[in-house]
């Protein structure tokens, strides 16, 4: 099947119009109509050949909502007219430990990313949701729960569940006091999962500016980390960090606001950090790790946890001709606090 969508052509190019082909049915796809793709700042990464190995021509993105339109003969789980999903992962070998153990984003043969990946049956280059449609193994497509607004739910698929996952691995729930730096599309989306976790949630950023959108996504306060004061009055005061900031930067000054034992999670920077002191590690046996997406039931209890509890991330819909201004603003902090492409706009191409 030929498909319309838009790809970078080189590390210097902008997105154009590119034709691509979508592989003909296996008896476990799912072929799908793009309705909606989120904007993922990884989209930018990659296409620009900020991390090594994007392949040529790209179409990027991992945020995909749309609807069934065609199912393999073996296909079970969906039906055409369904409303589905697809994340950053589109397939795994299936029978590692961490695959039979519901985490295939930590697959021991790796996974089979959604776009700059190769299909492990004909090892074809995967594209991603920037195109009109897309044909998934039909174990890793979501179900979207009809009371979700298809148009908001986009950013769910890596925004929603890189926050989602860490929250449930350190087992957050009522009465955990939980910070979160940085208020970008996985910031604003760690804080309403948070608090409809039932945590106390404080956004940590550098002045205070950002106070008012910090309470309207449901937090309990905002942490200025430019105010000396301030944070050695917060000593001791998280038991969870979720740490979004996408690019190189300290980690030592909120390595003291863990409490003993406690645990910052990076889920936004992926390379190098600044020198950090271990002082605060071995005095609180404090914990830094990180956290990648999440299984695939996992994604599915995030997708009905966001549905039961009206949670949404809050979208700029844009045309798919703007994602190269898109991706500029995205690259100022532009944008409250996801960018969404309504695929419509691609048959008025
Ligand atoms: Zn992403
Ligand atoms: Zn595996």
């Amino acid at each position: 099947m030929k498909t319309s969508g838009y790809a970078a052509m080189d590390a210097t190019s902008t997105l154009i119009p590119h034709t691509i082909d979508r592989r003909e049915l296996r008896g476990n796809d799912v072929a799908i109509e793009i309705l909606y793709c989120g904007v993922c700042h990884s989209d930018l990464h990659q296409t620009r050949s900020d991390w090594p190995g994007t392949i040529y021509p790209c179409v990027p993105g991992h945020e995909i909502v749309g609807k069934v339109i065609a199912v393999g003969g073996e296909v079970t789980e969906h039906q055409i007219g369904d409303a589905v999903a697809v994340g950053c992962i589109v397939d795994s070998c299936g029978h590692c430990d961490q695959c039979l153990g519901d985490e295939e984003q930590m697959c021991r043969e790796g996974v089979t990313l959604t776009y700059n990946g190769h299909d492990r049956i004909t090892d074809e280059v995967t594209y991603g949701g920037y195109s009109k449609h897309v044909v998934v193994r039909q174990e890793f497509v979501l179900k979207l729960p009809a009371s979700l607004d298809l148009a908001r739910a986009a950013p769910l698929l890596c925004a929603g569940i890189t926050t989602y996952s860490p929250l449930r691995t350190w087992n957050v729930g009522p009465g955990s006091r939980v910070g979160v730096i940085g208020l970008g599309g996985l910031g604003h989306m760690a804080v309403k999962l948070a608090v409809g976790l039932g945590a106390d949630v404080t956004v940590v950023s550098r002045t205070d500016a950002k106070t008012a959108d910090a309470l309207a996504l449901g937090a309990d306060r905002l942490l200025a980390s430019s105010d000396a004061e301030a944070m050695t009055a917060s000593a001791n005061a998280f038991d969870l960090i979720i740490d979004t900031i996408p690019t190189r930067h300290d980690l030592t000054p909120y390595l003291s606001l863990l409490d003993i034992d406690a645990t910052l999670v990076i889920v936004g920077q992926l390379g190098l950090v600044d020198e950090t002191s271990t002082l605060p590690l071995l005095m609180g046996r404090r914990r830094i790790s990180g956290s990648p997406i999440g299984g695939m039931a996992e994604t599915q209890e995030m997708l009905n946890f966001c549905a039961k509890q009206d949670i949404l991330p809050d979208c700029e819909m844009i045309a798919i001709q703007d994602i190269n201004t898109a991706f500029e603003r995205m690259e100022r902090a532009d944008v409250r606090y996801r960018f969404v492409i309504d695929m419509a706009s691609l048959e008025a191409a």
